[in-house]
This record gives structure tokens, C-alpha cells and sequence, in this order.
């Protein structure tokens, strides 16, 4: 039995890489020191990953942005705007991730989308029509022959052409299909190099498999690999993850890959496949039953079973992660202040090598049950877990059908809203938060370190929030928010305040590029202690005519941003959760706050990959969820929703459905189309597709918003349109911010004078 993963996190235990990239995007470092550091996480990982005693090690899975952007980059995927700019090969590079304003020139980044149904966020490559696609960059040579210089013989690890070609945007006439052979072409020169270099192994990770395939996708499949598995190359396993192959598991069978990675914990039909089909005799499978997600410690009872029904069906098996391990902290070790009971049964990156060697020594046992490490944690599983609270559980189980429905209706809602706020025409906001300055970081850091005296730190918050009102009346803002400086982060902020979170210090996951989210982790029945916004909302209200809008994070969003349990269902935590939102939501009401937003960022990103399982696995219960949270409100407050994608087509009933009055969303940096799509579903509730991309540093200009504006109109009546950034703006300074916003309102205003 030998062990494999799929990844290893790249960011550092200590968010090195982070501070190493922000270091070199403001100057105060160059590309040696960014490049220095970079290699000494790759052998530091390295070092972990071998020292564990792990058979299949990785390489290439470090990246300094994204790895769909590395292969865009490394098959000469580079769009005109970026190569115009003539910047050298890692400035480039960052200008696509990142967009660019300088002295030589002015372009907005790659568009960004959530990866799959996770948290983190890949670049989405863009192809032109006269793209001159070929292997053009040496990266996951110079990492293998980097880790073969320290020792260890690795798997170089990128993402398969199938996926490649899915996931990428073609800007021009030419299809996926049109630009196949020349990918197909670099794909063999890059496993040819990679033969010669000395790899025996190469991971093509190709998670398109696990999404809903028709016949013409599998024929594409089919054919890419056709072709590139004829050439003199390493052994190939093909990796998937985050689901099931079910549209095509007798083609991957089929074909000459000497590994097939399947995942066992969200492939709900994985092990059904197997055993119904077989698997070839001679190849090996490369088992995901290890969950790459989340951060529970791994069930052996279970995961031998799964791993006997497969040698019972003839397969030769690697034990291996479920997905990459990017998507979990680094290690248990950095938290000592965790309770004992929490840390005794939770698994990290670290943890989980620890606990594929422990799988590998029992499956290798001739008595699995009988070795120690299975008996310990037989045992854990069977003791008993704290957390529980009965008045929790019987409030969810007395929930009716009346506690999801708001009353009166839309419309007539909208109706009394209109009159009560009397805003004009395309009213301006932003959704939420305003720049987190180092010196706001820093007042909340003094503050948990007991640094700072809760009254000092309460002066401190209210004269940012004071300052951050004054801005935006100057700035001429309609809708006021009260910049939410009291918040780590839109998530662990709520988890802090309600009771059944535990929290942990370093757990820090990547998001998108540099940016890292730390997840709480739901240990406990959920339920709220005490007000957790109240006192800021107020105080901001107090200072201002305008209404300012209470700030709170939606049920599935702070579900699906957390490690949630997997003792009970996801249904029975976000019920729980709603619950204790709509508690505050009441509060805030009752303390004269006349509008609402309650974020659900993270809704779509855990819709099920395959349309089958949409409703019955998450739709049936999300959709709820978020309606419990508001039906409690009075007709004239105003319920906002904010959501940072525009994806939604699929789902825009559903979404409609939730019965805000307000939604907000991402849609500078995607075409327009969701427009289309609003039209087409007759959406009622009001919408606020953000005018100007806040993950850049760039400042829109006023006649670049109003032309966006101008295109909206032509699609959404002029009495629901709202104008607003895409997203928080947390993560820019107020030097960009201030003269964006006034550009927003400028434009906003421009637009509004046309359509009087
Ligand atoms: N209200 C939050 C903010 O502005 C929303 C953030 C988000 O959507 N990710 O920061
Ligand atoms: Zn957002």
C-alpha cells in the first residue's frame, strides 16, 4: 500500500508567501527576495510532505497566484492587453492576476471565478482568436529538478488540457475545439521535457470530469487524450476530485493512464462505479478517502471499508486525499489554545500525512482492526462529543412554513419602501466595508492581545466609523454603511459572537491570490448569546439623515465559510444559523435600522457541480434558510442580500426566491450577460450589478461607470437599478477608494440626469 496526495498548501504556515508577493507589488522588495522565499516554502514543504513518509509526493502545485493562471501562462494563453505593456515575464504575470496602472499603461485583470464548489478562486484564462498556443515557460521542470536536487523524486502536478480548454474564456470566433491541437501539442512537449528530465509519474488534475458531461464532452475528452497519451511520456494519472466521474468512467477506464485519482468523499458515486464496472487490471487508483475540505479527523472504520470494497473489486489502490490539501490550515501544532477535546479530534495538512502513514500501516497490517491506530480511533469516534443544546434543537424542530415566508409580497413591499426612503433615482452604496488600514488591524490586534482597554478600542472603532460617515456624505452616497472596522473577516466575526464556534489562530486558508480566509469551525449547536452589531449599527445611524445600513452575514454563507460538522446535517446547522441571525436582524430593527443587508457571498459556491443534486442536496434547505432570517421584519425596512459572483443564471429563481428587497452582486469583471438572464426571469427583486471591479487597485473613471450603467439600463428598468462597487472594500486603501466612490457617484449622477 503506498500513500499520495494531491497538493500541499502553498501560502506558508505563516502566510509568508503572502507577505513576500505584497512586499514585491509595493515595491519594497524585488523578484530575487519574492523568488528566495518562494523556494524556501517549496523545500520546507517538501521536507514535511517527505519526512511523513509519503510515497507520491507533488510538485508544481506551488504557485505564486493560481495555478490555472501558471498553465495559461506556461501555454502562451497571455492576452494582447498584457503583452502590449512589454513588463517582464513576472510582472506580466502579476498584471493578468491583478490587472495594472502605471506609466505603461492601464488594463483590469483576468476575471476571477470560485473554483469548482470551494472558497478558493482560480483565473479564468482568456483565449484570442489569434492566440499562438505552445509550451512557452520551463516552471514544472524547474520544480521537479528543484525537488530532485533536494532529494526527492516528485510528481509533477498540472492542470489537464480538458479542464484547461472547459474553463477558459475564448474572446474571439474560435471555440475550445479550434484551439484543442495546439494545446494538445504543448501538453506533449511539456510530458516529453518532463520524461527526459527524469519524471516517472506527471498528475494531470482534470476535476471538469465530476461536473455534468454530455456525449460531444466525453467525444473532446476522449479525444485530447487520445492523442497525448501516444507520446514518450512519464506515467500519467489522470486526478479528479470534488465529485464523481459518473458521465465517464468506463472512458477513463478505457484509456491508456496508467493512475485514475477518484474521489470517495464527495463522489457520492465513486465507489458504486467501481464496484459495478471494475477497474483495469495493471493501473492503479489512487483512492481519495482522506476529505481534502475539511478539518475532522478521518473515520479508519470507515475508510478500511471503502478500501476493502475496492480491493474486493479487483483494484490496486494508493491511499490519497479526497482534493489538494490547499483547501485546509497547515497544521494543528500552531494552536495550542484550542480546548483538548477540539484538537483531539481535528486533522490538518499536517495531521492528515500523518494520517494517510497511521491508514497505510493498518491496511498493510494483516489484521487491520487489531493495530493501535486503529483501535485509537475507533475509540475517539466512539466517545462522546460536547457541544450539544437542546433548546437549540427544539427550536429548528419547531419551525413551521409560516416562519419562512415574509408578508406582504414583494411588490407591495417595494411600494411602501419607495416612499418611505424617498431615494432618488439609481441611489448609490457600497456593500459594506471600507478600507481596513493598518492602523485599524492594529487597534483590533492591541484589543485581543488585551493591549488596549475595551472602552479604548470601543473610542477607537467609533471615530472610524464617525470618520468613515463624514467620507461618504462628502462623497454624496445615498445609502450609507458604517464601514464594518470592527471585523476580522465577514465570517469569523459572527462566529466569534455565537455560541458553538471554536476558533483557531494560523488556521488560515487561501482565498484568491494573497488573500487567506481563517475559517471557524462549527464545534457545537449554534445559537446567538447577546446583540452582535447593534451597538455599531446604532452609533453610526446616530451621526447621520441617511440611512445607514445594518451589516450581517447570511446563514449559508457563514455555513459555507465555516469547517462545518459532520455529526449532523448542513440543513440542521443552517437552520441553526438563520435562527440566530434573524435574532439580530430583529434587534437591529427594533434599534430604528431601516435597512438590512444580509450577505450571502458564499451562496452559489456550494451548489452541488451536478444539477441532479441542486435541490435535494442544498437549494431545498439554503433557500430557507435565508428567507428565515428576514420573514420576521416589518413591510418598510428594507433587506438587502449581496452576493460576489454573477454565475447565478442557473439558479436565478431560486435566488429571486430568497425575496430580498435589494441584491447586489459582482458583474464588472464578467460580461454582462447575466443582464440577459434577469430579463429572461422576469427578476423582481431590485439589483445592484457592481459597477467597477474592487479587487484591483485600479480607479475607475466616471465615463467608464456611466457607459456600464448605460449598458445596465438597456436591460433593467431605471427604478431597480442600484449602483454600487462589486464587492467590500476592505482589502484597498482610501487613496484609491475616495476617488473611485466619487467617480460612482458622478456617474450615477450623470446617468440619473439622462433618464429624468
Ligand atoms: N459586507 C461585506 C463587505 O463589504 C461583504 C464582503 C463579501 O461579499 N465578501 O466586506
Ligand atoms: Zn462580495
Amino acid at each position: 500500500m503506498k500513500t499520495s496526495i494531491i497538493g500541499y498548501p502553498r501560502i506558508g504556515a505563516m502566510r509568508e508567501l503572502k507577505f513576500a508577493c505584497e512586499r514585491y507589488f509595493k515595491g519594497e522588495s524585488d523578484a530575487a527576495a519574492l523568488e528566495a522565499t518562494a523556494k524556501e516554502l517549496r523545500l520546507r514543504h517538501l521536507a514535511a510532505e517527505s519526512g511523513s513518509g509519503l510515497d507520491f509526493i507533488p510538485s508544481g502545485d506551488f504557485s505564486f497566484y493560481d495555478n490555472m493562471l501558471d498553465t495559461a501562462v506556461l501555454l502562451n494563453a497571455v492576452p494582447r492587453r498584457y503583452r502590449e505593456l512589454g513588463l517582464g515575464a513576472l510582472d506580466t504575470y502579476f498584471a493578468m492576476a491583478r490587472g495594472y496602472q502605471g506609466e505603461k499603461g492601464d488594463v483590469k485583470a483576468l476575471a476571477m471565478k470560485k473554483w469548482f464548489n470551494t472558497n478558493y478562486h482560480y483565473m479564468v484564462p482568456e483565449i484570442e482568436d489569434d492566440a499562438r498556443i505552445r509550451l512557452a515557460g520551463t516552471r514544472p521542470l524547474e520544480l521537479f529538478a528543484e525537488a530532485l536536487r533536494a532529494g526527492v523524486q516528485t510528481r509533477p502536478v498540472v492542470i489537464g488540457p480538458f479542464t484547461f480548454l472547459k474553463l477558459a474564456r475564448y474572446t474571439g470566433s474560435k471555440t475550445a475545439a479550434d484551439h484543442a491541437p495546439a494545446v494538445v501539442a504543448a501538453y506533449r512537449t511539456l510530458l516529453e521535457d518532463l520524461s527526459a528530465a527524469g519524471a516517472e509519474w506527471v498528475q494531470l488534475d482534470e476535476p471538469s470530469l465530476v461536473t455534468d458531461l454530455g456525449s460531444s464532452d466525453i467525444a473532446f475528452f476522449r479525444s485530447i487524450y487520445t492523442e497525448l497519451l501516444s507520446c514518450r511520456r512519464p506515467k500519467v494519472l489522470l486526478e479528479t476530485y470534488f465529485g464523481d466521474v459518473r458521465d465517464c468512467y468506463t472512458d477513463i477506464c478505457a484509456l491508456p493512464f496508467e493512475g485514475v485519482g477518484l474521489d470517495f468523499v464527495e463522489g457520492s458515486r465513486s465507489l458504486s462505479l467501481v464496484k459495478a464496472f471494475g477497474f483495469p487490471a495493471g493501473k492503479l487508483l489512487f483512492a481519495g478517502v482522506v476529505n481534502g475540505k475539511n478539518i475532522w479527523k478521518n473515520d479508519y472504520a470507515s475508510t478500511c471499508r471503502i478500501m476493502q470494497d475496492l480491493a474486493r473489486a479487483g483494484a490496486e489502490t494508493v491511499l490519497s486525499t479526497s482534493c489538494s490539501l490547499l483547501h485546509v490550515p497547515y497544521t494543528v501544532k500552531a494552536e495550542p489554545d484550542l480546548p483538548e477535546e477540539c484538537r483531539a479530534r481535528f486533522a490538518f495538512a499536517e495531521e492528515k500525512l500523518e494520517e494517510l502513514a497511521e491508514l497505510k500501516a493498518i491496511l498493510s497490517a494483516p489484521l487491520p482492526e487489531e493495530t493501535e491506530e486503529y483501535k485509537a480511533r475507533a475509540a475517539l469516534f466512539a466517545s462522546p462529543r460536547g457541544g450539544e443544546d437542546p433548546a437549540v434543537r427544539a427550536r429548528v424542530a419547531a419551525l413551521t412554513e409560516d416562519d419562512f415566508v415574509r408578508k406582504p409580497d414583494f411588490y407591495t413591499r417595494e411600494k411602501i419602501q419607495k416612499q418611505r426612503f424617498g431615494l432618488p433615482l439609481l441611489p448609490t452604496t457600497t456593500i459594506g466595508s471600507f478600507p481596513q488600514t493598518a492602523e485599524v488591524k492594529a487597534a483590533r490586534s492591541r484589543r485581543r492581545k488585551g493591549e488596549m482597554s475595551e472602552e479604548d478600542y470601543v473610542a477607537f472603532a467609533e471615530e472610524k466609523i464617525a470618520e468613515c460617515i463624514r467620507i461618504q456624505e462628502e462623497i454624496g452616497l445615498d445609502v450609507l454603511v458604517h464601514g464594518e472596522f470592527e471585523r476580522n473577516d465577514m465570517v469569523e466575526y459572527f462566529g466569534e459572537n455565537l455560541e458553538g464556534y471554536v476558533f483557531t489562530r494560523f488556521a488560515w486558508v487561501q482565498s484568491y491570490g494573497t488573500r487567506c480566509v481563517k475559517p471557524p469551525v462549527i464545534w457545537g449547536d449554534i445559537s446567538r448569546a447577546r446583540p452582535m452589531t447593534v451597538k455599531w449599527s446604532t452609533y453610526a445611524q446616530s451621526l447621520t439623515d441617511k440611512p445607514v445600513k445594518g451589516m450581517l452575514t447570511g446563514p449559508v454563507t457563514i455555513l459555507n465559510w465555516s469547517f462545518p460538522r459532520e455529526d449532523i446535517t448542513l440543513r440542521e446547522s443552517a437552520m441553526q444559523l438563520a435562527l440566530a441571525i434573524r435574532d439580530e436582524v430583529l434587534d437591529l430593527e427594533a434599534n430604528g435600522i431601516s435597512v438590512i443587508q444580509v450577505d450571502e457571498a458564499a451562496l452559489r459556491e456550494k451548489l452541488p457541480l451536478r444539477e441532479a443534486d441542486r435541490y435535494s442536496a442544498y437549494l431545498d434547505w439554503a433557500i430557507p434558510a435565508f428567507r428565515l432570517v428576514h420573514s420576521g421584519v416589518r413591510p418598510e425596512t428594507q433587506v438587502h442580500t449581496h452576493m460576489c459572483y454573477s454565475e447565478f443564471g442557473d439558479i436565478i429563481r431560486d435566488i429571486d426566491n430568497m425575496d430580498a428587497d435589494v441584491i447586489t452582486f459582482e458583474a464588472s469583471r464578467s460580461d454582462l450577460r447575466i443582464l440577459d438572464d434577469l430579463v429572461a426571469a422576469d427578476f423582481r427583486t431590485e439589483v445592484g450589478p457592481g459597477v467597477y471591479d474592487i479587487h484591483s487597485p485600479r480607479v475607475p473613471s466616471k465615463e467608464e461607470i456611466a457607459a456600464a450603467l448605460r449598458k445596465m439600463l438597456a436591460k433593467i428598468p431605471v427604478t431597480k437599478l442600484w449602483v454600487n462597487p462589486d464587492c467590500g472594500l476592505k482589502t484597498r486603501g482610501w487613496k484609491e477608494t475616495v476617488p473611485s466612490l466619487t467617480n460612482l457617484v458622478a456617474a450615477a449622477k450623470e446617468v440619473r440626469d439622462e433618464n429624468k
